[in-house]
């Protein structure tokens, strides 16, 4: 299916004003509908493989911002250290210290999300707020030079239940509302919203929507 520049131009006139950055999800899609969303405009890019990342970069123009939304392994971080822009999904502190090590030895500084569990769901990746306390506590004795904690990201359930969906986003802008500025981080981005519930999110104080399906299409 050819990318919905119709749907395309929509989101992002009600994302513009709001100050909302649009992430579009390309995973799985092919370099010629990147392309052609790119030459719209389109800038923010997010993959959930490593692998597919980095072929997809060295393929693109160089200006795209790539953003790694999926479960990363910390030996994998290597591979997309050099170029990544954002990382996503950041969920413990071994991968922490291995993102600030890759950074190192790129003399820069990787920007990264800590993901949030928020949904019922017990699949999904992410810390309880007592682990992000942990967290946070841990890299205030052990600073991390080459890593910059910018914001947190979550998931809520995949479910038509919207007053689920809007009570998980909810409580994990209640949780960004308490960390944001709790040393020895400073937030300003809070990753939450797809393309079931971007709008919800957005009500709820997202800054930045991952959306893939409905520009891409559904991935088989
Ligand atoms: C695939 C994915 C998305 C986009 O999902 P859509 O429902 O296609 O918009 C967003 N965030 C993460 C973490 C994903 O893995």
């Amino acid at each position: 299916m050819p990318i919905d520049h119709i749907k395309y131009q929509q989101i992002q006139e009600a994302l513009a004003p709001k100050g909302v950055t649009l992430v579009a999800v390309s995973k799985t899609k092919p370099i010629a509908d990147i392309a052609a969303l790119y030459a719209l405009g389109q800038r923010d890019f997010g993959e959930n493989y490593v692998q597919e990342l980095t072929e997809k970069q060295a393929q693109l123009p160089q200006d795209i911002r790539w953003h790694f939304i999926g479960h990363l392994q910390s030996n994998k971080v290597k591979y997309i250290a050099p170029f990544v822009h954002l990382i996503h999904g950041v969920d413990s502190l071994k991968l922490l210290k291995e993102v600030n090590k890759q950074a190192a030895k790129h003399q820069r500084v990787i920007d990264v999300l800590l993901q949030m569990h928020i949904a019922q769901e017990e699949t999904k990746f992410g810390l309880d707020e007592k682990e992000l306390v942990q967290l946070l506590e841990a890299i205030s004795h052990e600073p991390l030079p080459n890593v910059r904690i910018c914001g947190l990201m979550g998931m809520a359930s995949f479910s038509d239940n919207t007053s689920l969906v809007r009570s998980e986003l909810k409580g994990l802008k209640a949780i960004y509302d308490q960390y944001a500025n709790r040393a020895p981080v400073e937030m300003t981005i809070l990753s939450m919203g797809m393309s079931g519930d971007y709008e919800i999110a957005v009500e709820e104080g997202s800054t930045m929507v991952r959306i893939g399906s409905l520009l891409f299409g559904s991935r088989s």
